[in-house]
């Protein structure tokens, strides 16, 4: 049987991410006890009856108390709330850690609470789906994907080596960043795609009604593909360019810049600017295939 990566868990949060963490512990780490927080009664009656978790309760600072990790896997936007409310039942040694999609906003809100003697590990699993809640997660989301960790000067090495231990027994690929360049990384190959998508999606929900019946129905000529990032979690993808507004805005401003010049190629009848372009962007899915993230 494998080691026990710790004694006890908390996760704040049980959706998509929480559960799939609850599940993978269930799975590679079966004597660590966990215990689930969510805000609504029936989320938690789901994680019992899927029994994903030894204990629950609504309220993180219960769930915190005794825990030697604890994991916050909720929104954004309730980070500083939980901090504030987990901070005084922290216990001295515990590590606490996340797996928020922006990490500079989450240093932001949680580094105030942090209590002396606990160690802070931001991190972020790059794995995911458009889907929400307890039951959409699984165990393998984490099989081969990168895992962001983002050590703090005054993190202890050991307790980030701790946290990359379990991310890696769940099947992850872990590297450490500082929390500045993660976000702009995540801007260009996450946050990005998705508002394109939105953008795209958001346009042909504004047809007129003739054009938008075809467009579902020829939905596999490309648009296919957007709907299903487009349909990502609404809250998250707010709390995203919320917290990550100023590497979103520079991304974007070269996005339309190179926008623009494709509009003015196709205006002009440029055909080999156009072919160029499309010759290079080939290129780089070729060594997505290649790095084995497709
Ligand atoms: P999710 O499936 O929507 O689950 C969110 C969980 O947080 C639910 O258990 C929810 O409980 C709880 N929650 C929401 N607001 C809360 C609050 N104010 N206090 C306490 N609990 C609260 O979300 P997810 O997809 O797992 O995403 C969680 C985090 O992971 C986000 O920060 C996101 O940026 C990050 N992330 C997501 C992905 C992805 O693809 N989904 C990938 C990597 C990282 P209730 O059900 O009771 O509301």
């Amino acid at each position: 049987m494998s080691e026990k990566l710790f004694d006890r868990v908390a996760l704040i949060g049980i959706g998509l991410i929480g559960s799939s963490l609850a599940r993978a512990l269930r799975r590679d780490s079966p004597g660590t006890a966990i215990v689930a927080c969510a805000r609504r009664p029936a989320t938690l009656a789901t994680v019992r009856r899927l029994e994903l978790a030894d204990e629950t309760t609504e309220d993180p600072a219960i769930a915190a108390a005794g825990a030697d990790l604890v994991v916050i896997a909720t929104p954004l936007s309730a980070y500083a709330e939980i901090g504030r409310r987990i901070a005084s039942a922290l216990q001295p040694g515990a590590i606490l850690t996340d797996v928020g999609s922006v990490k500079q906003a989450v240093v932001r809100d949680l580094q105030p609470y942090l209590p002396a003697g606990v160690h802070f590990v931001p991190g972020h699993p790059v794995a995911g789906t458009e889907h929400s809640g307890p039951e959409a997660g699984f165990a393998e989301l984490f099989d081969g994907r990168w895992c962001i960790l983002i050590p703090l000067p005054e993190t202890a090495p050991e307790a980030v080596a701790k946290v990359g231990r379990m991310w890696e027994r769940f099947g992850m690929r872990v590297i450490t960043m500082n929390a500045d360049h993660h976000d702009k990384v995540l801007a260009v190959t996450s946050h990005l795609p998705h508002l394109i998508a939105y953008t795209i999606v958001g346009t042909a929900t504004d047809l007129e009604d003739s054009l938008k019946s075809e467009v579902i129905e020829f939905s596999a000529s490309g648009f296919r593909d957007f709907t299903r990032i487009a349909a990502s979690d609404p809250v998250m993808w707010r709390d995203i360019f919320l917290n990550n507004r100023e590497a979103v805005l520079e991304i974007l401003q070269r996005f339309n810049e190179d926008l623009t010049a494709l509009q003015r190629a196709i205006r002009w009848g440029e055909g080999d600017k156009l072919q160029d372009l499309f010759t290079r962007t080939r290129a780089i899915r070729r060594s997505i295939i290649e790095a084995k993230q497709a």
